[in-house]
């Protein structure tokens, strides 16, 4: 993107430092490496109790500089410095691809562990971490700062080591999924993970609003009657046009009143919204969006009998992962595949609640600008433009827009041929599998030798992405594959215009196009981009502006087969209108998840700092007896009408199960309730005062955290479940985000008072004389 004006200001501002910096060039020129980390270390002491001036800065960057010259041979050119001034701010970065970011972060990260705080740097994927930890972390390590490498297979000793070190390397999962573990422990020391205190993000916009559009998931498996999804999956086949409606674009599905009474009758229940019912309606609804949302070989491939999500950005299967909360089975039901159990969630966050929790963050990608308000209304970071180190020689050129597919197909095969003819390289970005394989199709028809990006693995896709700037090489890769790869051209190539990069559909954002763009003309290099589109595209097909459905049916009914581009001014700002819609609704929906993960961030947050605190003491810190009074007086003193009595005695009953209380239930339900709680409560005083005080506060602490875990646990499931369901009452004219507050609300509380309930309940059950003590 452009820079904007105010860019151009901020950046004049950096500059003016970035300059300082260069010129401090000799200043740490003689000295060596043990110098250099002695002053390090004086630093690091300086800055705890001083603050850090503008001179102090520029040392800094201008030591780090000079240790990156002799380690990498790499000189930081300014606008590299102003990337990382803009960072060592909290800001997003945006540098174009090829401009060095790695070697930026070097600086942030050194100033930041100088600054006291330990640093996460997170990368798209393991590779790029593995590589980058190993290419900028011997600078940081030769200046005495130590580097750590964050990785899946790990054990929680090997993390707890890493986790010690001033700089640390991974995935955004792999921090995430550690401080959900974290939370699951049931021993202060078996936490890893060292606080969350500066967090630089590299690919920021893959990793903040790409992969910020599914939660984090923790999860084990639920026992439940899979067959139930087959049965939905019929009733849903049986819907005729009249019993449902979809937005697609909201990308959301429901019965109307026709519908919903087809269900009842199928279900053989009389509503569908009562608490017993609750489970028909959830698989009913995720048949339906299983049916008509999630389409095949777009949204999920099938191959061998398995159900596979295609992921949206690169557009490859990933095996092993699943869609959330029994979407899966329903298409796996869908498709006659086998329905494998549903899993339970045990934790989750989402991306978003996981950085917010950082002191402070800064993310850098070739990509941010078009995204500008999202990164400042989600993560409070503004978004700076840096200016590239040469000036951009790419020619980017406008689309050409086809009437139908296949003349679409037909010229692109004709572009990349002369082009590879003359033996420059050529890049072919495609959206989904099923385009990649139908352009691979096209140039195998045509005789043209390819490579296609499609690898499993992303060092494997590296290797092929480092190779596509060859003489003569076409490449055709999903879009965004090979993330954080450099495209190098050689000699050859240069000569012939550099790399050309040929787009065969509009991505659903500006900004993965551009990414897309980004890869040619790099540092300076001559290249070439076009978009070659059509009306047929999914995305100009399902643009639903009346006037573009009209113009849209108009062109291609008089589509003059000719093979020739579209010749209409106008079409340009329709595509652009189209794509303008699905960012905004993209935005939403993100917005929403997150709107809805609020709830559960609130409660999330209560009980993590309730178990912290438990796990660093030896005892409860609420009094037992505290719990047990207050649980007492809610279960025995109850009056109201006949039901309510009875509802009652048998929670009063399940209270007292299986403990040696002397009272029988006929002498409770006579007695006052008080009498009964105070006998109740000198009883227990009496068992307890039969075990050894060091004994009983290690039990309840252990039976406390227990019963919590376990509840939370089926607190969250009640949560999906609620999450699930809630949109289908929106139906009832109510705000579902409104309805899932309050009544999530009040299953929390409702979650609270149960394990106090089951906690107050093992107390009462403790038998001193059959305590086996180790
Ligand atoms: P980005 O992440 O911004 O796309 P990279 O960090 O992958 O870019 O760097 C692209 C290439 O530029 C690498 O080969 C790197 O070694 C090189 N490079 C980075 N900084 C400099 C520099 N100051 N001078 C020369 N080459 C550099
Ligand atoms: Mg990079």
């Amino acid at each position: 993107m452009e820079q904007s004006f105010n860019d151009k200001r901020i950046v004049r501002a950096y500059r003016e430092v970035a300059r300082k910096i260069v010129k401090k060039e000799g200043l740490y020129h003689n000295m060596d490496q043990a110098e250099l980390k002695e002053q390090t270390a004086i630093w690091r002491e300086k800055f705890k109790t001083k603050e850090m001036t503008e001179r102090d800065k520029i040392n800094i960057f201008a030591l780090a500089r000079e240790a990156a010259r002799r380690i990498t041979g790499l000189e930081a050119v300014t606008v590299q410095l102003i990337g990382a001034l803009v960072l060592g701010d909290g800001k997003v970065a945006e540098m174009k691809t090829g401009e060095g970011k790695t070697l930026v972060s070097l600086f942030v990260m050194y100033i930041e562990v100088i600054r006291g705080n330990r640093v996460h740097l997170i990368t798209a994927n393991e590779y790029l971490a593995k590589r980058d930890r190993e290419e900028i972390g011997q600078v940081l390590e030769y200046l005495g700062v130590s580097v750590a490498l964050n990785e899946a297979q790990l054990d929680k000793f090997q993390k707890k080591a890493i986790y010690t070190a001033d700089v640390i390397y991974g995935t955004a999962a792999e921090f995430g999924f550690d401080y959900l573990r974290d939370n699951m422990v049931r021993a202060w020391e078996d936490k890893v993970q060292s606080g969350l205190d500066f967090v630089l993000i590299d690919e920021a916009d893959s990793i903040l609003i790409d992969e910020a559009r599914t939660p984090l998931l923790i999860s084990d498996k639920k026992e439940e009657d899979l067959s139930l999804y087959q049965d939905a999956e019929l009733l849903v086949q049986s819907m005729l046009k009249d019993d449902y409606e979809i937005d697609e674009q909201k990308r959301f599905v429901w019965l109307n009143d026709a519908g919903i009474e087809k269900a009842q009758r199928f279900w053989q229940v009389e509503s569908l919204y009562l608490e017993e019912t609750q489970n028909f309606l959830r698989i009913t609804m995720l048949a339906l969006r299983a049916h008509f949302l999630m389409q095949k070989d777009k949204d999920y491939v099938v191959l061998d009998d398995e159900v596979l999500i295609i992921d949206p950005h690169t557009g490859r299967a990933l095996p092993g992962r699943r869609f959330n909360d029994g979407l899966h089975q329903a298409i796996e039901a869908k498709e006659g595949a086998a329905v494998k159990e549903e899993s339970r969630t045990l934790a989750t966050i989402t991306i978003q609640n996981y950085f917010r929790m950082y002191k402070k963050l800064s993310g850098m990608t070739g990509t941010a600008k078009t995204e500008e308000e999202e990164f400042k209304e989600i993560y409070g970071m503004d978004v700076v433009v840096i200016p590239t180190n040469l000036k951009v020689n790419r020619q980017d050129m406008p689309d050409d827009i086809f009437y139908t597919q296949k003349e679409k197909g037909r010229a692109i095969i004709y572009e990349v041929s002369w082009r590879h003819d003359k033996g420059q390289p050529t890049l072919i970005g495609t959206s989904s599998i099923k385009n990649n394989e139908w352009i691979s199709g096209l140039l195998t028809d045509a005789n043209i030798p390819h490579q296609v990006l499609n690898a499993k693995n992303h060092a494997q896709e590296a290797e092929i992405i480092a190779k596509a700037g060859k003489r003569g090489m076409v490449t055709l890769a999903t879009n965004m594959a090979g993330r954080g790869t450099d495209i190098k051209l050689d000699e050859d190539a240069h000569q012939l215009g550099g790399l050309a990069v040929i787009g065969t559909e509009r991505h659903e954002s500006r900004r993965i196009d551009l990414q897309l763009m980004g890869r040619a003309g790099r540092r300076g290099d001559l290249g070439f981009s076009k978009f070659m589109i059509s009306l047929e595209d999914d995305l100009l097909a399902d643009y639903d502006s009346k006037r573009w459905i009209k113009l849209r049916e108009k062109l291609l009914r008089r589509a003059p087969r000719t093979g020739k581009p579209v010749n209409k001014l106008r079409l340009h700002t329709y595509v652009y209108e189209a794509q303008k819609r699905l960012e905004g609704a993209n935005y939403d929906l993100r917005k929403e998840l997150l709107s809805y993960d609020e709830v559960i961030d609130l409660q999330r947050k209560m009980v993590y700092q309730e178990r912290n605190e438990l796990l660093q003491r030896q005892k409860l810190g609420i009094s037992s007896e505290k719990i047990l009074r207050e649980i007492a007086e809610q279960t025995f003193k109850v009056t109201g009408d006949e039901q309510t009595m009875e509802e009652a005695y048998k929670r009063q009953e399940e209270f007292l199960a299986g403990t040696s209380f002397p009272m029988s239930m006929e002498e409770i339900k006579r007695e006052d309730p008080d009498v009964v709680i105070e006998k109740l409560i000198n009883w227990h005083k009496g068992q307890r005062e039969k075990i050894p005080a060091e004994t009983m506060s290690a039990i309840e602490k252990e039976v406390y955290l227990n019963l919590m875990d376990q509840m939370w646990v089926m607190h969250l499931d009640e949560m999906v479940q609620l999450r699930e369901g809630i949109h289908l009452r929106a139906y009832a004219q109510q705000d579902p985000l409104v309805m899932y507050q309050k009544e999530g609300g009040e299953l929390f509380k409702k979650f609270q008072s149960e394990y106090h309930f089951y906690f107050a309940h093992a107390l009462l059950e403790l038998e001193p004389d059959g305590l086996v003590m180790g």
